[in-house]
């Protein structure tokens, strides 16, 4: 056998190996992700019904009657933002008006925006004036 045999029949050792070496490689991690699937699934659905059953004992109590004063404003305004929607007729909740809204552009703006001042009136913060 001469050296440039031995060398050649070297490289393609190497290579082989290599080749090897990388198919293993890539085995490994597409068998790391099967299995990080197979686990994340029911792991998931697990934590997400932990999540569920967690919330779910908790029904809003609200003392029904008496207006809250104390309470956070969050609630007062949800609650008046959820009265300036259009309704299934496309009526304003707000004002009852049949006819859309529109801006000092004249272009249509939605209830919510075009009472906004008054809204801030009722929560008892001053109108935004520009
Ligand atoms: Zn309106």
């Amino acid at each position: 056998m001469s050296k440039a045999v031995l060398r050649v029949a070297q490289i393609i050792g190497v290579l082989v190996l290599a080749g090897i070496a990388v198919g293993f490689v890539v085995g490994l991690v597409q068998w790391v992700l099967a299995a990080a699937v197979i686990v994340a699934i029911p792991l998931g659905g697990w934590w997400l019904y932990r999540q569920m059953s967690g919330r779910n004992p908790k029904p809003a109590v609200r003392p029904g009657g008496s207006k809250t004063v104390a309470g956070p404003s969050g609630d007062r305004r949800s609650e008046l933002e959820g009265r300036a929607v259009l309704d299934a007729a496309g009526r304003c909740g707000w004002c009852g008006s049949a006819t859309l809204h529109k801006d000092e552009f004249g272009f249509p703006t939605t209830p919510l925006a075009h009472h906004r001042a008054e809204i801030d009136a009722m929560l008892g913060l001053r109108p935004r004036t520009e």
